[in-house]
């Protein structure tokens, strides 16, 4: 089972995912977790240059960027696992790239960051998809005082535009379950596992 985690930063990613963490040990179901970009040595390399190179890069370049990393941590990593019939979690995928670099970067016309995800994913597909939605301002509120990679100053319109981006994705796929990232950590967990466990 694939299950993708999605949202503007600041959005709680990172509090779900380790509260899941905790859900699949004391299940004893065994899980892998991966971030995007990551999650390879190649793809950790990647990572790097997309955060913290200083120089400017051209908005076309970071997609592409963003597509390699994916497409090497799905061949070397994911599509082995599923094939095993492990769970996985991955922190961000193809999702991300749309909201980015399609609706707030406006790297390339949407159609060709479809063709591109189908392309880097080697069309694998989450089953489950939990887009954490909060608000940017809400968000920036969390991440205020925080060090900030070269991505995350991208600038509230920038935040606005992957909102609405996601925003519309979740209306379009029914794999994509909105959750109201306002609530309490604990409330989002349990909506969280029972919409996995009746997927089980
Ligand atoms: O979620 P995480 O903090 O690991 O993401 C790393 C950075 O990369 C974030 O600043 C996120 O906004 C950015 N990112 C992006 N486009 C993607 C995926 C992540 O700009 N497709």
């Amino acid at each position: 089972m694939l299950i993708s985690f999605e949202g503007i930063d600041g959005c709680g990613k990172s509090t779900q995912i380790d509260l899941l963490k905790k859900y699949f040990a004391n299940k004893s179901i065994s899980y892998l977790i991966f971030r995007e970009p990551g999650g390879t040595e190649i793809s950790e390399r990647i990572r790097s240059l997309l955060l913290h190179e200083t120089d400017e890069m051209h908005p076309v370049t970071e997609l592409l960027l963003f597509s390699a990393a994916r497409s090497q941590l799905i061949q070397e990593k994911i599509r082995p696992l599923l094939k095993e019939n492990k769970v996985v979690i991955l922190d961000r995928f193809f999702d991300s790239t749309t909201a980015y670099q399609g609706y707030g970067r406006k790297s390339a016309d949407l159609s060709s960051i479809r063709t591109l995800n189908d392309l880097a994913t080697h069309h694998t597909t989450p089953d489950i998809t939990f887009y954490l939605k909060i608000s940017p301002e809400e968000a920036e509120k969390r991440t205020d005082g925080n060090q900030k990679d070269r991505m995350e100053n991208s600038g509230a319109d920038f935040f606005r535009e992957v909102s609405k981006g996601y925003d519309l994705l979740a209306k379009k796929e029914s794999r994509i379950h909105p959750i109201d990232a306002t609530l309490s950590p604990e409330v989002i967990h349990s909506q969280i596992v029972e919409i996995i466990e009746n997927s089980f």
